[in-house]
């Protein structure tokens, strides 16, 4: 089912995410002759992700008559920056506000080579898994595909990178691990992909969109034939019984069944798995071995996260020798283990912790005005 974008209060739909042919049906409504649509709809889309217009009134190549007719259907609001935080690592943290209020967290991750930024798909989060903060906050609702392609055009206007076709720029990759599981919000998800991968669109390599689930497996088949961009799979844990409790989803899909899923997606390019290094948990040697015998056949990078505790969180990060002997069981089984460099920790970096800080504080304001 194509996504929609759902109306603002004043009635207006934003194109950002808008596949051409309903963008073209929302020209045609609106006047546009069928001969032009193509035309227009492509000057539209080419101002929206290549020139990153915030207004209507920017499209200088459309005629003012019909950028007014626009003006009264379609809205390039963006969502409201509530919060900066900028990291003496480079890692800069938004916290965005949307038309109704609801706020999300999307990240700037800069590194030598290439810069990433994690992006939310929900409000909140259907899941608890219980080593991440989002997962003590009860799901508020999806994000449209306009809201998804938001934070990239928000980011993109914070670290002054338009036109998205200038050279040097330092956003390079998208990757959906911020608050929520994309594959529990399909359809806006797929759109917001499709956007992101287009040439005409915001022109990412599919190499460099990278979809991270906790193991949704009839959504990793669907995408693999819709849009096969990169996977990262939340694992965290080797043994079924445990990854129960880390990550409930299990429960539903267990650890066999999503590794099967992880062979049949169409990409030749190695998948990465999520290993959160929890103290004593599911840091022992007897967990590296296991996890090197469950990817032995699969293309696999594995990605070793120190844990970023948060307030009341019931874990302790592993110990850096920990890690590091984890780290080399499994290089030794052949697999690339690299570990995570924590970054953003003088930001509020851990996924949630900013808008919990943010609730926190509003509530607070509220308690003291009344
Ligand atoms: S790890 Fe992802 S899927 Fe799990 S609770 Fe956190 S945001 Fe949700």
């Amino acid at each position: 089912m194509p996504a929609r974008n759902p109306e603002t209060p004043s009635g207006k739909i934003s194109p950002v995410g808008l596949e051409t042919s309903a963008l073209e049906r929302e020209l045609a409504a609106l006047g546009v002759p069928e001969r032009q649509l193509r035309m227009r709809s492509s000057q539209i889309r080419h101002w929206l992700y290549v020139r990153g217009a915030r207004d209507l009134a920017e499209m200088t190549d459309l005629p003012l008559a019909l950028r007014e007719v626009l003006g009264g259907r379609l809205t390039l609001e963006r969502p409201t920056v509530v919060c900066e935080q900028c990291s003496a690592d480079g890692t800069r943290k938004w916290l965005l506000q949307f038309a109704d209020g609801q706020k999300v967290e999307t990240v700037f991750i800069p590194e030598e080579d290439r810069g990433a930024l994690c992006v939310s798909s929900q409000v909140g989060c259907t899941l608890s898994c219980r080593f991440c903060h989002t997962g003590t906050m009860p799901l508020v609702r999806n994000l449209s595909a306009a809201e998804i392609l938001a934070q990239i055009l928000v980011a993109r206007d914070r670290l002054g990178e338009w036109p998205a076709t200038r050279p040097g720029r330092r956003l390079t990759n998208v990757v959906l691990m911020g608050m929520g599981e994309p594959l529990f919000n399909y359809d806006n998800v797929l759109a917001a992909l499709r956007v992101m991968v287009d040439p005409d669109g915001l022109g990412f390599s599919k190499r460099r969109v990278t979809v991270s689930t906790s193991g949704v497996v009839p959504k990793i088949d669907q995408l693999g034939r819709d849009l096969p961009v990169a996977l990262a799979i939340s694992l965290h844990a080797v043994r079924d019984e445990l990854r129960d409790q880390l990550v409930p989803l299990n429960r539903k899909w267990n650890i066999a069944s999503l590794l099967d899923a992880c062979r049949r997606y169409p990409i030749r390019r190695r998948i990465t798995f999520e290993y959160v290094m929890l103290r004593g948990v599911n840091d022992s040697d007897a967990d590296a071995r296991e996890l090197v015998r469950l990817l032995h056949d699969i293309p696999a990078k594995v990605n070793l996260i120190p844990f970023n505790p948060w307030p009341g969180a019931p874990f302790e990060c592993s110990s850096n020798n920990r890690i590091r002997a984890f780290a080399a069981i499994v290089e030794a089984g052949g697999i690339a283990a690299p570990i995570r460099t924590p970054r953003g920790r003088d930001i509020l970096a851990a996924c949630g912790q900013l808008r919990t800080e943010a609730e926190r504080r509003r509530r607070t304001a509220a308690a003291a005005a009344a």
